[in-house]
């Protein structure tokens, strides 16, 4: 018997370079951002379904053109990306982009390559004097937190465990719950640690290079379940 891998990745700072919230609150946002993301990720005061909701409240809603075409012109992916999509393609391996991020930023990045993958995240909406969220993947019953902006373990979930080998890839908190769920979690920057204190395992990466050897080389007993 084999499980069907299948692969679920973040976004910002795990398929970009950098964070690209961080990127568009440095540019656009008011000084009082840091406070908010501070109370997010450092003292953990704030959730990060309220936190991520309060940071594009600062701002404007008609600046939607002007953001589009900074993301454009200024978010990098991580290396090894097209080719990472074209090994998974090639071995059949469904690719989720699973994030707590915004359409109006994700979708023009990855237009290149929407054939080879599908996204979960938040919808931007720009009908008021500032930037609303639509949170259309929050499981408010989830028992795990609960207050994340867009639940990654509910999109998990549509792929069993007894049937998929899931594999998580990410970059910080946001990740830590599909990370205990998965099967194989790829982890870089805060991630690793956040995974250390919960007793996940781990494989580090910087780039998706580092990912596709591993699973290259990975692939068939991963693929393979033990009979019982
Ligand atoms: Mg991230």
């Amino acid at each position: 018997m084999t499980k069907k891998p299948v692969i679920f990745s973040d976004f910002d700072g795990t398929i970009t370079d950098r964070d690209v919230i961080m990127m568009i609150m440095e540019a656009f946002a008011p000084p009082e951002w840091k406070t908010i993301v501070d109370q997010i990720l450092n003292q953990r005061t704030l959730s990060i379904r309220e936190g991520v909701q309060q940071l594009f409240n600062l701002i404007a809603s008609d600046r939607r053109e002007e953001l589009i075409a900074f993301v454009r012109q200024n978010v990098t992916l991580r290396p090894g990306f097209p080719e990472f999509l074209a090994f998974c393609k090639q071995h059949e391996i469904p690719f989720l982009v699973v994030s707590g991020g915004v359409d109006f930023f994700i979708q023009p990045i990855l237009e290149p390559y929407r054939h080879q993958l599908e996204i979960f995240c938040n919808t931007g909406v720009f009908n008021a004097t500032t930037i609303g969220l639509e949170l259309p993947y929050l499981d408010e019953s989830c028992t795990p937190c609960g207050q994340c902006a867009c639940c990654k373990i509910a999109i998990m979930d549509r792929y069993p465990g007894d049937t998929h080998t899931r594999i998580a890839i990410g970059d910080s908190l946001t990740d830590l719950g599909m990370a205990k769920a998965a099967d194989l979690v790829y982890a870089r920057a805060r991630l690793i640690e956040y995974a250390e204190e919960s007793d996940v395992n781990v494989t580090p990466f910087e780039t998706f290079h580092d990912i596709q050897r591993h699973l290259e080389q990975h692939l068939k007993e991963i693929a393979h379940v033990q009979p019982a």
